[in-house]
């Protein structure tokens, strides 16, 4: 079963879904275009929501899902190596 990211509404069904892309990276299968927007994922991403006209199953390969939790520390890490390059 494909499930929303956020909302856990099954998706497998539909023919098309949402996702967030960010550095021609897509993470994510959401229901709607406000779960994707509202997620912790893209909290962390803030990145572009796309519509993905086919059906979840179909990208199961191409679409990351990492832990939130992850990202975080991802970007946490971003941050310490701009400010470094910044002042060193
Ligand atoms: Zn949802």
């Amino acid at each position: 079963m494909d499930a929303c990211t956020r909302c856990q509404t099954d998706i497998s069904g539909n023919t098309f879904f949402y996702t967030v892309a960010r550095n021609s990276y897509m993470f994510g299968f959401f229901c709607s275009r406000d779960c994707a927007l509202e997620s912790e994922h893209n909290r962390h991403l803030k990145g572009t929501v796309l519509r993905v006209s086919q059906p979840p199953s179909t990208h199961r390969d191409l679409v990351l899902v990492p832990d939130p939790s992850m990202l975080k520390q991802y970007n946490e890490e971003l941050e310490k190596r701009k400010l470094r390059e910044k002042y060193f």
